[in-house]
């Protein structure tokens, strides 16, 4: 295996793996290790170029940095993608990924992102034991997907209070991206009786939305275009940008995908001058990482305490409308304000 350190500004560590004999191709990202280890899952996508796959990493690497801040995890941010596509999975190829993450020491901690498994984590674990979010039998919290969708659950109802005084009954939530987060997600809000409009590429997925929940399906590209409360991306990441911001019809935009805004700075504030309530993605989903965190605490993972971690998204967020709207602020500006705080205050025990 070749591993290549990259130069990346503002970022702890970054490097590139290339392994012929399994086809791996990937990049690990640590962006910071200010508050702790850096956490944050591996994503398998087939990216067209290796610098969108670059990209992508370092985006998400930061963002968890901010999430766990926020969320008081106790770590830092890191994030690993492999390029490939999900018929080109291999027992050999995570167990590659766990070699190369095996060379960051325990700096990066992996868990499951978009593509990857709880069955990729066990080949994975074959090499390195720097992995979480495996099954509660082998000593971890589970797939970390519907602890996500709770905390999203929990956030968009909280945003919904704050936007127009009310809750979720009788209102509709358009869900982009049907996966582990989106479906849970549509259980949840299915269950206090909200109703659904979902889109994904993913026929099969869309289709168990639908017969499960009575969801109602449209075009992928037309989920912009719906007039709902809620608008829920749940898919990928830039996907509120020049063209969608004006083509939303909702009342608040809070969902699960990482890094939503294209822009952050632009892109939040188009969303504030349409008068649409953006729950900043990083803080809405931390419910997974929250999750995860857990397993590495003394003691043991236990789900109550996760629980109760997660109970809390809606009242950070409230903290985060608050002060957005008492310095004339985006969200997504006060939040990054918040965890810059939470950053420069450094680790509990490095300040005593
Ligand atoms: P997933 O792979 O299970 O589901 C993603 C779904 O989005 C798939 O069904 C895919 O077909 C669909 N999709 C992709 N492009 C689309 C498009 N253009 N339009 C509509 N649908 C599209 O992933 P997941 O675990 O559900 O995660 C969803 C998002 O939430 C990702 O951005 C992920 O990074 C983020 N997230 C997930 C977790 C977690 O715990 N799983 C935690 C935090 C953030």
């Amino acid at each position: 295996m070749r591993i290549t350190r990259l130069d990346a500004p503002g970022y702890e560590r970054v490097e590139r793996a290339e392994d012929p004999e399994t086809g791996l191709v990937a990049f690990i990202s640590v962006h910071s290790t200010t508050l702790g280890p850096a956490l944050g899952g591996m994503r398998l996508w087939p990216y067209r170029s290796e610098d969108e796959a670059l990209d992508d990493v370092l985006r998400l690497s930061r963002g968890m940095t901010y999430k766990s801040a926020l969320a008081q995890t106790g770590l830092g941010g890191g994030k690993s993608v492999v390029i490939a596509d999900r018929d080109q999975k291999t027992p050999a190829l995570f167990e590659a990924m766990g070699r190369f993450i095996e060379q960051f020491g325990g700096v990066y901690v992996t868990a499951e992102d978009v593509n990857v498994t709880v069955d990729d984590l066990r080949a994975v674990r074959r090499s390195t034991a720097h992995v979480c979010g495996l099954t509660t039998a082998e000593g971890g919290g589970g797939d970390p997907g519907p602890y996500t969708a709770y905390g999203c659950f929990l956030g968009i109802r909280e945003s919904l209070r704050m936007a127009t005084g009310s809750g979720l009954e009788g209102r509709t939530v358009a869900i982009q991206g049907t996966g582990s987060v989106g479906q849970e997600l549509g259980r949840r809000l299915a269950g206090e009786g909200a109703r659904l409009v979902v889109a994904d590429l993913n026929e099969a997925n869309v289709e168990r939305v639908v017969e499960e929940l009575g969801a109602v399906a449209v075009d992928p590209e037309e989920i912009y275009d719906v007039d709902c409360a809620a608008f829920a991306p749940c898919a990928l990441g830039g996907v509120l940008n020049d063209d969608t911001i004006p083509r939303l019809r909702c009342a608040v935009v809070a969902g699960a995908a990482n890094n939503q805004l294209l822009d952050e700075e632009r892109h939040s504030e188009a969303l504030r001058a349409r008068g649409i309530l953006y729950a900043p993605d990083y803080v809405i989903n931390a419910g997974g990482i929250v999750n995860v965190a857990c397993e590495l605490v003394a003691g043991g993972y236990d789900e109550d305490v996760a629980l109760e971690r997660i109970e809390r998204i809606p009242v950070a967020l409230r903290e985060i409308f608050a002060a957005a709207e008492a310095r004339g602020l985006t969200p997504q500006a006060a939040a990054q304000h918040l965890a810059e705080t939470a950053l420069a205050r450094g680790r509990p025990e490095a300040s005593t």
